[in-house]
């Protein structure tokens, strides 16, 4: 009998392993193949060039798109930053309006606060119950002024999904340019940038068994041909859209993790879901008072966010997370105590984000794993609840709403 600690991962939307066919693939150009790729006058800037041009068919493929249409950036942080400030900063004299969501990642949410500062006028859609924005939202909100439209496809927190398709739509036919981050669906999702009506787009290669530190871009070269100011200048690499030495080795495993995400993400969906639904099932089955944050209906396998009512979130993560690995919906890595705002935006209560956790499932997640996750968070939320006096009156069947506490 031994106590070795396991470690299992389960926190997938944050960052996804390495998948050994890519580290395969990127090997050479680390030692051999090191040149840069904008060296022109001889065969090691050749091969790196021959490498990054590869790669961008590959990425491309993925999506539908031309290899034009890629630029590689550092991230999918980057690629937000580059596509909303860079049709902003192009298009100014159109106008100055911006539409997004309350759920949108923080380098999206970020950027349009720092376009704000320059005068820009950007609206945040809210997300109802479910998490989802509707189309006819969007519609709503376009004025004369609105330049740029972005929503992101899959969130994520909660891992619902946007009707970007109809969105896009919509933006097609008033001529107003529609970026979504799609990190988190390209490559475990469907994806086809005509089809989706998407003119701008970005994702990370490190969320679909990539490496960390290289994203793309893609933006639309006709029908219509999008333009962007760059946010890097210098040596006008990426067709003066994001100047800097590529990273070679990067770029060649985002290639390789699109090549092999086209060819297996929907056993990787199917994967996924099983697991969801096996932790789901196996959770239901000894603990009550649970609540699924997001739609049900709306959302990518890869994700599960649950709140555990009456057990404190940040108690439950120190009872689980010297073997699992978790996210929680409150933020103990800020200095605040604010609990998640995407939570927050889908009008769950604050306590209950404070409950929350993410669970996130995907290619090398077994079922092993998912079972003993299960079992040790059940065991954690019912020691934690057996100390609770607020689940105790719960089940006696009184009204906490209704409580009147003393030294209020
Ligand atoms: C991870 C993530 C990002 C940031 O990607 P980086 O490559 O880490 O900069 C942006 N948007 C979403 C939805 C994400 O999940």
């Amino acid at each position: 009998m031994t106590n070795a600690k396991r470690q299992i991962y389960l926190d997938y939307q944050a960052t996804t392993p390495l998948d050994p066919r890519v580290l395969e693939a990127m090997m050479p150009y680390f030692t051999n193949v090191f040149g840069n790729a904008a060296s022109r006058n001889h065969p090691f800037g050749w091969k790196a060039e021959e490498a990054v041009e590869k790669a961008r068919e590959q990425v491309a493929a993925l999506i539908g798109a031309d290899p034009k249409e890629i630029i590689f950036t550092s991230g999918a942080t980057e690629s937000d930053n580059l596509a909303i400030a860079g049709v902003a900063h192009f298009y100014k004299e159109k106008g100055n309006h911006i539409i997004t969501t309350t759920i949108e990642h923080k380098a999206v949410l970020d950027t349009c606060k720092a376009l704000e500062q320059e005068g820009f006028t950007v609206t945040y859609l809210p997300v109802g119950k479910d998490g989802v924005v509707t189309p006819a939202q969007v519609k709503d909100a376009l004025t004369d002024k609105t330049i740029l439209v972005t929503v992101m496809y899959a969130n994520n927190e909660i891992g619902t999904i946007q009707p970007i398709k109809e969105i896009g739509a919509i933006c097609r036919e008033r001529g107003i340019f529609f970026h979504t981050d799609a990190t988190q669906g390209i490559g475990k999702l469907p994806f086809n940038v005509d089809e989706f009506n998407v003119d701008l787009a970005s994702f990370t290669a490190h969320k679909m068994y990539g490496p960390k530190g290289v994203g793309a871009l893609y933006a639309r070269r006709k029908n219509p041909r999008v333009r962007l100011a760059p946010i890097i200048h210098g040596g006008g690499h990426e067709r003066g859209f994001r100047s800097g030495t590529l990273n070679v080795p990067g770029i060649v495993g985002f290639g390789k993790a699109c090549e092999i995400a086209q060819t297996e993400w929907k056993k990787d969906y199917e994967h996924a879901k099983k697991l969801n639904e096996r932790l789901l099932l196996k959770l239901r089955a000894e603990l009550d008072e649970l609540i699924i944050n997001g739609s049900v209906e709306h959302r990518m396998p890869y994700n599960l966010n649950i709140s555990f009512a009456y057990v404190e979130g940040e108690s439950l993560l120190m009872g689980i997370n010297d073997e699992i690995a978790v996210s929680s919906g409150s933020a103990c890595t800020s200095a605040s105590l604010e609990p998640s705002y995407v939570l927050r935006a889908l009008g769950v209560t604050e306590d209950l984000a404070h409950t929350s956790i993410r669970f996130g499932f995907g290619r090398f997640t077994t079922e092993d794993e998912v079972d003993y996750a299960a079992k040790k968070i059940i065991g954690t939320v019912k020691r934690l609840r057996e100390m609770s006096p607020l689940y105790e009156m719960a089940k006696e069947g009184i009204d906490l709403t209704k409580v009147q506490w003393s030294g209020h």
